[in-house]
């Protein structure tokens, strides 16, 4: 497993007393697996995502990636915003590499790499343009591979596509489900869309109300294999969603 949890609990120390967001929580995501979290607002997702991109420490349990316990930040994890987050200033060139900056590692090598990325993903002829003159879809492809530039293992993506209009968000994660997958990275995906956890993933993990904890995981056996838009036309589409749906009732 290339990221373990063991019983992981989270408590936040708020001005009118304690804040459980996450409860006993135990999985294990492998390498190369596309996994998506979805689970009530507010029940704990972000939190997941900051614990174990060791932003944030647990109150109780381990958090493992790459075979280490997680106590700091890593350049084994890359992380995707909700916003792209681009620095309006900055040309695309000068936000793709600003990750290899900031960790020292703007080597002739990596920004060869970078050029590689920009060109295999359609951006190569906008490097010298800023982020305004790019649509929503190229802003969202130029955010990845800003995370892709310092080359690392796992992706974390908190609801990246969230921001974009509905049949912008499609074709963009589908763009983004290839690129990920032409990588090989590892990938935990944090949406509140069904159907895109449906489309996008290998397994879904979904969580309980506040406090999360693992409600249910399934395996998406029938679409494993079946490219994101194809899915959604898939007779195997609706036995997911439907339990999901049920899942994801806070009355229940
Ligand atoms: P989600 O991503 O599922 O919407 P979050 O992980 O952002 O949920 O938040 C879970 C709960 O923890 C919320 O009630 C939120 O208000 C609370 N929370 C998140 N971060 C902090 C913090 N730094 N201090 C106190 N409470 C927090």
């Amino acid at each position: 497993m290339i990221v373990q949890l063991d019983d992981v609990n989270v408590t936040y120390q708020a001005p009118d007393g304690e804040i459980a967001a996450l409860r006993g929580m135990s999985f294990g995501i492998s390498d190369g697996e596309f996994v998506s979290i979805v689970g009530p607002s507010g029940c704990g997702k972000s939190t997941l995502l900051s614990v174990i991109a060791g932003v944030e420490s647990t109150s109780q349990g381990s958090v493992y990636v790459d075979g280490d316990t997680v106590t700091a930040p890593s350049n084994k994890i890359g992380y995707m915003p909700q916003k792209d987050q681009l620095f309006p200033w900055r040309t695309i060139w000068g936000n793709v590499t600003l990750g290899l900056e900031l960790q020292h590692q703007n080597t002739p090598e990596r920004q060869e790499h970078v050029r590689e990325l920009l060109k295999r993903y359609g951006l190569a002829e906008f490097i010298h343009k800023t982020p305004s003159q790019l649509s929503g879809g190229m802003r969202q492809r130029c955010a990845l591979i800003r995370t892709l530039a310092t080359d690392p293992k796992i992706l974390l993506l908190d609801e990246p596509f969230s921001a974009l209009d509905y049949q912008t968000r499609l074709s963009v994660s589908a763009d983004i489900y290839a690129i990920i997958r032409q990588e090989h990275k590892t990938a935990l995906l944090v949406t509140h869309d069904i159907s895109e956890s449906i489309s996008l993933s290998d397994r879904i993990i979904v969580l309980s109300k506040r406090p999360a904890a693992v409600k249910a995981i399934h395996s998406l056996e029938d679409l494993m294999e079946i490219p994101p838009m194809q899915r959604r036309d898939h007779p195997a589409f609706q036995k997911y969603f439907n339990p999901i749906w049920k899942e994801l009732d806070v009355n229940v």
